[in-house]
């Protein structure tokens, strides 16, 4: 079988090109260009100067939409509403059952205010504060994520956030009442407030500047393509972000002992994205990494969005061979993954190892698509290698915090010496007399 394999790249550890070859497959630049930086810096400058009607022509020339006015393209809640009451009554409830799942599962990450007092009366602490208004992000280019609707809008409530506004470029005109639908029923389920059918750069634009329809957001959160990630990056400083999400990626560490069949299914279930999302294998057992390139090969027809699959696995998925756990668990480090499966015995034992993953799918019976769709953990998550410093979507970037300084008079005397002397360092007299006159008998 082996000559007819499907043509994934199939990596060694042990060869001495094996870095090169590594960093070649994660080249971030297939990411973004300067091309793609410049058509979404004259997206964002056309959508902040001219509003609705830049939005309107983008949405026109890339959506291919046939729309005239704003109020065309947004979905009221009661339209929200008359989509969820139509829907089959068992995908009612899958939404409802995945909805229940990710709000327990949030209610866990809400912070609270603190605050602690000194034994001079003075008390510091911290107040959390919800935003005022999120906008979220759902892509909806190649593929519809009612489920993106659940993930972005359910953390949001929780926190607390005043206003939900969501964009996404659904087929509206098309499909209004095909997969467009689940998203605004899922809107609904997830209590959004304001829905538009807009998507790319120019729906990252109308929410980080407002246009006449739609009202500023305070912070823009979800994945998206090239152009959404591009534009996120472009406005951030303007308006909070919460990471950049693009192309999707999952790492699959296994033992050897899962059958091939799923391990294959589960790099296609990420695959069948984007042609450039990425799947990778790494395995310490040669002959397994043989029987999964087998799976795929033979699986790979059957699939109905093959055409996607084989190119995304033809050009950025991997089978990699590594000789020992340590090595697995450096190149799982170095790849630093939205997603890693764990697929071994005993993942405890792999976990402390683990040093940068979005999230972490512990064992045989924990494939990725139950965490997309209905384990609880949010599957908005940190891509390219953004696992070294951002985390998952969470209540905690709905949130904000203000700090909280409440000097007794007491307290006041103590501090104001200490300040005065820093302040008198650094020429600034206005702080170092503003501190000292709390001090009894300081001010003439
Ligand atoms: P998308 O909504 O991100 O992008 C569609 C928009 O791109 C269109 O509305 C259009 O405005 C814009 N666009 C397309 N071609 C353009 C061009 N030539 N010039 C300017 N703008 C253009 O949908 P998508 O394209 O399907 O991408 C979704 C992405 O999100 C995929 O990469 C997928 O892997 C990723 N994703 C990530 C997560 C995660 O949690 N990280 C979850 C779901 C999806």
């Amino acid at each position: 079988m082996s000559e007819q394999r499907f043509p994934v790249s199939r990596l060694d550890a042990s060869q001495p090109d094996f870095e090169q070859v590594l960093n070649k497959l994660l080249d971030r630049r297939m990411i973004e260009d300067a091309d793609v930086a410049r058509t979404v810096a004259d997206i964002i400058y056309q959508v902040r100067t001219r509003g609705d009607d830049a939005v309107l022509e983008y949405t026109r020339r890339f959506d291919r939409l046939n729309v005239d006015n704003m109020a065309q393209l947004e979905v009221s809640r009661s339209q929200m509403e008359a989509a969820l009451a139509a829907l089959e009554p068992e995908l009612a409830e899958a939404l409802r059952h995945a909805a229940d799942r990710i709000r327990r599962y949030h209610e866990r990450q809400l912070q609270s205010s603190w605050q602690y007092e000194e034994d001079d009366g003075s008390v510091y602490g911290q107040h959390v504060i919800a935003l005022d208004r999120a906008g979220l992000y759902v892509p909806g280019g190649k593929a519809n994520y009612p489920s993106s609707v659940l993930m972005n809008a359910i953390p949001a409530r929780v926190a607390g956030v005043k206003e939900i506004i969501a964009v996404v470029p659904t087929p509206y005109g098309e499909d209004a009442g095909g997969a467009g639908r689940l998203i605004f029923a899922a809107a609904a389920v997830a209590g959004v407030d304001r829905l538009f059918t807009i998507g790319g750069a120019q729906a990252i634009a109308a929410l980080a500047f407002g246009t006449q329809t739609i009202a500023r957001v305070d912070k823009i959160t979800g994945p998206g393509n090239v152009f959404v990630t591009a534009a996120k990056k472009q406005v951030f400083g303007e308006v909070g972000i919460d990471m950049i999400a693009g192309p999707s990626e999952l790492t699959i560490v296994c033992d050897g002992k899962t059958d091939p069949d799923w391990i294959a299914m589960d790099l296609f279930s990420q695959a069948e994205h984007d042609e450039q999302a990425q799947s990778i294998l790494i395995s310490t057992d040669r002959e397994y990494l043989d029987a999964v390139h087998d799976s795929i090969t033979r699986l790979m027809p059957q699939m109905e969005r093959q055409a996607i699959i084989a190119t995304s696995m033809q050009n950025r998925g991997a089978l990699i061979y590594a000789p020992d756990q340590q090595n697995a668990l450096a190149i799982c480090n170095q790849i630093a993954p939205e997603h890693l499966e764990l697929s071994v015995e005993k993942p405890d034992e792999w976990l402390p190892g683990i040093r940068h993953a979005g999230a972490i799918f512990m064992g045989r019976y924990t494939p990725e698509a139950l965490g997309d769709y209905c384990a609880g953990p949010c599957h908005v998550l940190p891509t390219s290698g953004t696992a070294r410093f951002f985390s998952p979507l969470g209540v905690y970037d709905f949130q904000k915090r203000s700090s909280i300084i409440r000097c007794s008079e007491q307290g006041a005397a103590r501090l104001a010496p200490v300040a005065e002397k820093l302040a008198y360092n650094e020429k600034l007299q206005a702080h170092a007399l503003s501190a000292a006159w709390r001090i009894p008998g300081r001010k003439a």
